[in-house]
């Protein structure tokens, strides 16, 4: 994570949430809300990338050529 004096992270210290390493997100979406729900629980909620899930529309997005 990047300091410096003008950034987010750099005045605002949330405490971690009690029991959230047993919580899990479900997620519906991958648009701008859905992606910046996951962005801000692990920022801020410091929950686990792991414990977030992100269902999309179609599988067809995740198909690598
Ligand atoms: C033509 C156009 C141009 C725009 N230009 C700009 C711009 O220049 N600047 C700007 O700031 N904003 C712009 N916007 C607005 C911006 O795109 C929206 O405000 C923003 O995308 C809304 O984000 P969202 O996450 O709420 O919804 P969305 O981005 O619509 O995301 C919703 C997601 O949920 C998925 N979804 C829906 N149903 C299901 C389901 N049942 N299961 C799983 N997934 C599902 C969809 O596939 C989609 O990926 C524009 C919008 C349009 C239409």
């Amino acid at each position: 994570m990047y300091y410096s004096n003008g950034n987010y992270e750099a005045f605002a210290h949330p405490r971690k949430p009690a029991g959230v390493n047993k919580k899990y997100a479900y997620i519906v979406g991958t648009g701008l809300a859905g992606l910046s729900t996951a962005v801000f629980l692990i920022r801020d909620a410091q929950m686990s990338g792991e414990n977030i899930h992100i269902f999309l529309k179609s599988y067809q997005l995740l198909v690598v050529p």
